[in-house]
Protein backbone atom coordinates (compact mmCIF):
# COMPACT_ATOMS: atom_id res chain seq x y z
CA UNK A 1 0.00 0.00 0.00
CA UNK A 2 1.16 3.46 -0.67
CA UNK A 3 1.99 5.79 1.92
CA UNK A 4 0.30 8.54 -0.04
CA UNK A 5 -3.25 7.48 -0.69
CA UNK A 6 -5.12 10.51 -2.27
CA UNK A 7 -2.65 13.08 -3.93
CA UNK A 8 -4.45 16.10 -5.75
CA UNK A 9 -1.85 17.88 -7.84
CA UNK A 10 -2.57 21.39 -9.64
CA UNK A 11 -6.10 20.89 -10.18
CA UNK A 12 -8.86 23.23 -11.68
CA UNK A 13 -12.34 22.72 -12.34
CA UNK A 14 -14.27 25.46 -14.02
CA UNK A 15 -18.56 25.80 -15.08
CA UNK A 16 -18.66 28.14 -17.83
CA UNK A 17 -16.82 31.20 -17.19
CA UNK A 18 -16.99 30.40 -13.17
CA UNK A 19 -13.63 29.00 -11.95
CA UNK A 20 -14.40 26.77 -9.13
CA UNK A 21 -11.37 24.44 -8.50
CA UNK A 22 -8.29 27.12 -8.95
CA UNK A 23 -5.10 24.97 -8.50
CA UNK A 24 -5.48 22.51 -5.53
CA UNK A 25 -2.69 20.70 -3.97
CA UNK A 26 -3.74 17.94 -1.40
CA UNK A 27 -2.13 15.49 0.01
CA UNK A 28 -3.72 12.62 2.13
CA UNK A 29 -1.73 9.72 3.84
CA UNK A 30 -3.02 6.09 4.40
CA UNK A 31 -4.91 6.01 7.39
CA UNK A 32 -4.83 9.81 8.29
CA UNK A 33 -8.00 11.95 8.41
CA UNK A 34 -8.12 15.14 6.40
CA UNK A 35 -11.23 17.22 7.69
CA UNK A 36 -12.16 20.21 4.92
CA UNK A 37 -13.55 23.36 6.15
CA UNK A 38 -14.87 26.58 4.21
CA UNK A 39 -17.85 28.66 3.59
CA UNK A 40 -20.63 27.72 0.99
CA UNK A 41 -19.30 27.54 -1.99
CA UNK A 42 -15.89 27.54 -1.58
CA UNK A 43 -15.60 24.37 -3.78
CA UNK A 44 -15.60 21.90 -1.17
CA UNK A 45 -17.96 19.34 -2.59
CA UNK A 46 -16.40 20.29 -6.21
CA UNK A 47 -13.27 19.10 -4.91
CA UNK A 48 -14.50 15.60 -3.29
CA UNK A 49 -16.35 15.21 -6.89
CA UNK A 50 -13.20 15.36 -8.88
CA UNK A 51 -11.65 12.66 -6.48
CA UNK A 52 -13.89 10.26 -7.22
CA UNK A 53 -14.04 11.66 -11.14
CA UNK A 54 -17.83 12.42 -10.54
CA UNK A 55 -16.34 15.80 -12.30
CA UNK A 56 -13.42 15.95 -14.89
CA UNK A 57 -10.90 18.50 -13.87
CA UNK A 58 -9.81 20.81 -15.94
CA UNK A 59 -6.21 20.32 -16.01
CA UNK A 60 -3.70 18.64 -13.33
CA UNK A 61 -4.29 15.36 -12.21
CA UNK A 62 -5.28 12.93 -8.92
CA UNK A 63 -4.33 9.65 -7.77
CA UNK A 64 -5.74 6.85 -5.41
CA UNK A 65 -3.56 4.40 -4.41
CA UNK A 66 -1.04 5.43 -6.74
CA UNK A 67 -3.47 5.04 -9.59
CA UNK A 68 -4.06 7.97 -11.83
CA UNK A 69 -8.27 8.95 -11.50
CA UNK A 70 -9.51 8.83 -14.75
CA UNK A 71 -6.53 8.21 -16.75
CA UNK A 72 -3.58 5.86 -17.77
CA UNK A 73 -0.55 6.95 -18.45
CA UNK A 74 1.23 5.63 -21.88
CA UNK A 75 4.28 6.70 -23.45
CA UNK A 76 4.44 9.90 -21.59
CA UNK A 77 0.92 10.84 -22.25
CA UNK A 78 -2.36 10.39 -20.53
CA UNK A 79 -5.62 8.57 -22.26
CA UNK A 80 -9.27 9.21 -20.64
CA UNK A 81 -10.45 6.20 -19.07
CA UNK A 82 -13.33 4.18 -20.57
CA UNK A 83 -16.67 4.52 -18.52
CA UNK A 84 -16.42 0.90 -16.88
CA UNK A 85 -12.78 0.98 -16.08
CA UNK A 86 -14.01 4.46 -14.02
CA UNK A 87 -16.63 2.38 -12.37
CA UNK A 88 -14.23 -0.04 -11.61
CA UNK A 89 -11.76 2.57 -9.99
CA UNK A 90 -15.09 4.08 -7.82
CA UNK A 91 -15.29 1.30 -6.35
CA UNK A 92 -12.05 2.04 -4.45
CA UNK A 93 -13.61 5.35 -3.06
CA UNK A 94 -16.10 5.38 -0.87
CA UNK A 95 -18.63 8.23 -1.09
CA UNK A 96 -21.01 9.51 1.80
CA UNK A 97 -23.51 12.19 0.85
CA UNK A 98 -25.07 15.03 3.11
CA UNK A 99 -28.73 13.12 2.18
CA UNK A 100 -28.13 9.44 2.57
CA UNK A 101 -28.66 8.80 -0.89
CA UNK A 102 -29.94 5.19 0.07
CA UNK A 103 -31.92 2.76 -2.51
CA UNK A 104 -35.34 3.91 -1.13
CA UNK A 105 -36.97 0.25 -2.93
CA UNK A 106 -34.19 -1.93 -0.75
CA UNK A 107 -34.19 -3.24 2.58
CA UNK A 108 -30.84 -2.02 4.48
CA UNK A 109 -29.53 -5.46 3.95
CA UNK A 110 -30.13 -5.57 0.04
CA UNK A 111 -28.64 -1.65 0.02
CA UNK A 112 -25.42 -2.96 0.90
CA UNK A 113 -25.31 -6.33 -0.75
CA UNK A 114 -25.69 -4.96 -3.90
CA UNK A 115 -23.02 -2.67 -5.30
CA UNK A 116 -20.83 -6.14 -3.87
CA UNK A 117 -22.81 -8.45 -6.01
CA UNK A 118 -23.40 -6.34 -9.13
CA UNK A 119 -20.06 -3.90 -9.64
CA UNK A 120 -17.60 -6.55 -7.43
CA UNK A 121 -19.09 -9.95 -8.48
CA UNK A 122 -19.22 -11.49 -5.13
CA UNK A 123 -21.19 -14.44 -4.33
CA UNK A 124 -24.29 -13.23 -2.46
CA UNK A 125 -23.81 -15.03 0.71
CA UNK A 126 -20.46 -13.61 1.34
CA UNK A 127 -21.64 -10.29 0.50
CA UNK A 128 -24.53 -10.66 2.74
CA UNK A 129 -22.56 -11.77 5.42
CA UNK A 130 -20.15 -8.73 5.19
CA UNK A 131 -22.90 -6.69 5.31
CA UNK A 132 -24.18 -8.19 8.63
CA UNK A 133 -21.17 -7.65 10.10
CA UNK A 134 -20.92 -3.81 8.89
CA UNK A 135 -24.30 -3.12 9.96
CA UNK A 136 -23.30 -4.16 13.44
CA UNK A 137 -20.24 -2.59 13.01
CA UNK A 138 -22.42 0.86 12.91
CA UNK A 139 -24.99 -0.74 15.60
CA UNK A 140 -27.89 -1.57 13.19
CA UNK A 141 -27.92 -4.90 12.84
CA UNK A 142 -31.46 -5.31 14.34
CA UNK A 143 -32.13 -3.27 10.97
CA UNK A 144 -31.06 -5.00 8.27
CA UNK A 145 -34.87 -5.88 7.01
CA UNK A 146 -36.36 -2.42 7.35
CA UNK A 147 -36.65 -0.12 4.73
CA UNK A 148 -34.79 3.67 4.66
CA UNK A 149 -37.88 5.43 5.41
CA UNK A 150 -38.60 3.55 8.49
CA UNK A 151 -35.20 4.48 9.95
CA UNK A 152 -33.70 7.76 11.31
CA UNK A 153 -31.96 10.30 9.55
CA UNK A 154 -29.02 9.36 12.09
CA UNK A 155 -29.47 5.47 11.04
CA UNK A 156 -29.99 5.75 7.33
CA UNK A 157 -26.48 7.54 7.69
CA UNK A 158 -25.01 5.07 9.48
CA UNK A 159 -26.43 2.68 6.75
CA UNK A 160 -24.99 5.07 4.28
CA UNK A 161 -21.64 4.48 5.85
CA UNK A 162 -21.54 0.63 5.82
CA UNK A 163 -22.99 0.51 2.44
CA UNK A 164 -19.83 2.43 1.59
CA UNK A 165 -17.56 0.26 3.80
CA UNK A 166 -18.97 -2.52 1.83
CA UNK A 167 -17.14 -2.44 -1.38
CA UNK A 168 -13.93 -2.50 0.94
CA UNK A 169 -12.74 1.41 -0.22
CA UNK A 170 -9.37 2.24 -0.24
CA UNK A 171 -10.71 5.73 1.53
CA UNK A 172 -13.69 7.19 2.04
CA UNK A 173 -15.33 10.52 1.23
CA UNK A 174 -18.04 12.81 3.38
CA UNK A 175 -19.48 15.35 2.17
CA UNK A 176 -21.06 17.24 5.22
CA UNK A 177 -22.35 13.48 6.40
CA UNK A 178 -24.82 15.68 9.15
CA UNK A 179 -25.48 18.37 7.60
CA UNK A 180 -29.09 17.11 7.11
CA UNK A 181 -29.50 15.66 10.61
CA UNK A 182 -31.49 17.01 13.36
CA UNK A 183 -29.04 18.31 16.23
CA UNK A 184 -29.50 15.21 18.51
CA UNK A 185 -28.54 12.89 15.77
CA UNK A 186 -25.32 14.06 15.04
CA UNK A 187 -23.23 12.56 17.55
CA UNK A 188 -24.43 8.84 16.57
CA UNK A 189 -22.79 9.57 12.93
CA UNK A 190 -19.64 11.33 14.47
CA UNK A 191 -18.89 8.13 16.65
CA UNK A 192 -19.35 6.12 13.59
CA UNK A 193 -16.69 7.99 12.10
CA UNK A 194 -14.99 8.57 15.15
CA UNK A 195 -14.16 4.92 15.56
CA UNK A 196 -13.37 4.15 11.81
CA UNK A 197 -10.47 6.93 12.08
CA UNK A 198 -9.65 5.01 15.63
CA UNK A 199 -9.34 1.67 13.40
CA UNK A 200 -7.24 3.33 10.90
CA UNK A 201 -9.36 4.03 7.54
CA UNK A 202 -8.37 6.75 5.84
CA UNK A 203 -10.90 9.66 5.07
CA UNK A 204 -11.81 12.59 4.06
CA UNK A 205 -14.46 14.44 5.66
CA UNK A 206 -15.78 17.74 4.60
CA UNK A 207 -17.83 19.30 7.50
CA UNK A 208 -19.29 22.53 9.77
CA UNK A 209 -18.34 20.60 12.94
CA UNK A 210 -15.25 22.19 13.97
CA UNK A 211 -15.21 20.17 17.71
CA UNK A 212 -14.82 16.99 15.51
CA UNK A 213 -11.69 18.42 13.51
CA UNK A 214 -10.04 19.44 16.34
CA UNK A 215 -10.71 15.61 17.76
CA UNK A 216 -9.91 13.06 15.34
CA UNK A 217 -8.46 14.97 12.05
CA UNK A 218 -4.63 14.49 11.19
CA UNK A 219 -5.01 17.40 8.88
CA UNK A 220 -7.26 20.21 8.65
CA UNK A 221 -8.20 21.94 5.36
CA UNK A 222 -9.20 25.81 5.03
CA UNK A 223 -10.81 26.24 1.43
CA UNK A 224 -11.78 29.27 0.83
CA UNK A 225 -12.88 30.79 -3.18
CA UNK A 226 -11.79 27.46 -4.29
CA UNK A 227 -8.01 27.58 -2.98
CA UNK A 228 -6.84 25.82 -0.32
CA UNK A 229 -5.93 28.99 2.02
CA UNK A 230 -4.25 27.04 4.82
CA UNK A 231 -3.38 23.47 6.06
CA UNK A 232 -2.34 21.42 8.96
CA UNK A 233 -2.66 19.69 12.39
CA UNK A 234 -6.03 21.17 14.19
CA UNK A 235 -4.09 22.72 16.74
CA UNK A 236 -2.41 25.09 14.38
CA UNK A 237 -5.36 25.80 11.85
CA UNK A 238 -8.07 25.71 14.50
CA UNK A 239 -6.27 27.38 17.50
CA UNK A 240 -4.01 29.56 15.94
CA UNK A 241 -4.67 30.37 12.03
CA UNK A 242 -2.22 32.02 10.04
CA UNK A 243 -4.76 33.25 7.37
CA UNK A 244 -6.65 36.48 7.63
CA UNK A 245 -9.67 34.13 6.09
CA UNK A 246 -9.86 31.28 8.51
CA UNK A 247 -9.62 33.35 11.55
CA UNK A 248 -12.81 35.03 10.11
CA UNK A 249 -14.49 31.94 9.39
CA UNK A 250 -13.64 30.41 13.07
CA UNK A 251 -14.58 33.49 14.58
CA UNK A 252 -18.12 33.24 13.00
CA UNK A 253 -18.08 29.23 13.11
CA UNK A 254 -17.81 29.07 16.63
P1 LIG B 1 -19.20 23.97 -1.41
O1 LIG B 1 -19.37 22.48 -1.36
O2 LIG B 1 -17.93 24.43 -0.76
O3 LIG B 1 -20.39 24.70 -0.88
P2 LIG B 1 -19.43 23.62 -4.28
O4 LIG B 1 -18.28 22.81 -4.71
O5 LIG B 1 -20.74 22.93 -4.13
O6 LIG B 1 -19.04 24.41 -2.94
O7 LIG B 1 -19.65 24.82 -5.29
C1 LIG B 1 -18.64 25.72 -5.64
C2 LIG B 1 -19.17 26.68 -6.69
O8 LIG B 1 -19.42 25.96 -7.89
C3 LIG B 1 -20.46 27.35 -6.31
O9 LIG B 1 -20.42 28.66 -6.79
C4 LIG B 1 -21.51 26.54 -7.05
O10 LIG B 1 -22.63 27.32 -7.35
C5 LIG B 1 -20.75 26.14 -8.31
N1 LIG B 1 -21.21 24.85 -8.88
C6 LIG B 1 -21.18 23.65 -8.26
N2 LIG B 1 -21.60 22.68 -9.07
C7 LIG B 1 -21.95 23.29 -10.25
C8 LIG B 1 -22.48 22.80 -11.50
N3 LIG B 1 -22.74 21.50 -11.70
N4 LIG B 1 -22.67 23.73 -12.47
C9 LIG B 1 -22.39 25.04 -12.27
N5 LIG B 1 -21.90 25.54 -11.13
C10 LIG B 1 -21.68 24.68 -10.12
MG1 LIG C 1 -20.87 21.32 -0.54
Amino acid sequence: MNDVMVDVRGVHKSYGPLEVLRGIDLTVRTGEVTVILGPSGSGKSTLLRTINHLERVNSGWISVDGDLIGYRRSRGRLYELKEKEVLRQRTRIGFVFQNFNLFPHLTVLENLVEAPVSALRRPRHEAEATARRLLGRVGLSDKAEAYPRQLSGGQQQRVAIARALALEPKVLLFDEPTSALDPELVGEVLDVIKDLARAGTTMIVVTHEIGFAREVADTVVFMDGGAVVEQGPPTAVLDDPSHPRTRAFLSKAV
